[in-house]
């Protein structure tokens, strides 16, 4: 996933790229290429993942078993609701999360508001305001495209990033450590705000977080 994932995020910040990966087609042949083609590179980039990750035995079994996984939630919802209950649990629910994930990717390269343009990149990334909470925060992206490497996607108050808040309670929890911020990271120089109204905008900060505070001092 990782692979797929950053193959695609650096060709995108390259001068030119092919369709396929900046979801460059109409919107009925990229759903068909993105849904249900592989991407066969006859020179692939050479692609090093680091050994804290590639070798972490959580991330290798969550990878290896994804389908067989499936089983936790498909034999209750069996045993409770019958051959309906395990449709609409399990194949209905894999059918919208994964036709859901092409499309918003579809709309945040091709449509929405823009606070940042990445100069030279073949693609922008878009913020698609009705799909932010939906999508975990996964749809501001066009604050993706500019800080790449930052954990927060959602950067102003007004930008809701259920994701980030999950983060920041695990980091409040100290489960999570190292969370990089835009400003934890190096400067672009090939990045341009686009927006007029920064100064306006209320940032947002990685805060106390209630409930990880309550756990933490009951444990
Ligand atoms: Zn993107």
């Amino acid at each position: 996933m990782m692979k797929q994932h950053d193959l695609r995020d650096w060709a995108q910040r390259q001068k030119k790229c092919h369709d396929f990966l900046l979801h460059g087609s109409k919107i009925i042949k990229d759903g068909w290429w993105q849904l249900n083609c592989d991407l066969n590179l006859r020179y692939p980039p050479e692609f090093t993942i680091e050994d804290e990750v590639s070798k972490n035995r959580f991330y290798l079994f969550i990878e290896k078993y994804w389908l067989l996984q499936q089983l936790v939630i498909a034999i209750p919802l069996y045993l409770l609701g019958g051959i309906p209950w395990l449709v609409w649990g399990i194949s209905v629910r894999v059918v919208i999360s994964v036709g859901g994930h092409w499309l918003i990717g579809y709309f945040a390269h091709n449509h929405g508001q823009r606070t940042w343009t990445v100069e030279g990149a073949a693609v922008q990334g878009h913020n698609i305001r009705i799909a932010g909470f939906l999508s975990m925060g996964e749809a501001w992206h066009n604050n993706h495209h500019a800080y790449p490497g930052s954990a927060m996607l959602g950067l102003y108050k007004d930008e809701p990033d259920p994701g980030w808040w999950v983060l920041n309670a695990l980091h409040n929890l100290g489960v999570v450590k190292n969370v990089k911020l835009p400003k934890d990271l190096p400067h672009r120089s090939e990045l341009v705000a686009e927006a007029t109204d920064l100064e306006r905008r209320v940032e947002r900060v990685p805060e106390e977080c209630e409930i990880a505070n309550f756990i933490g001092r009951n444990t």
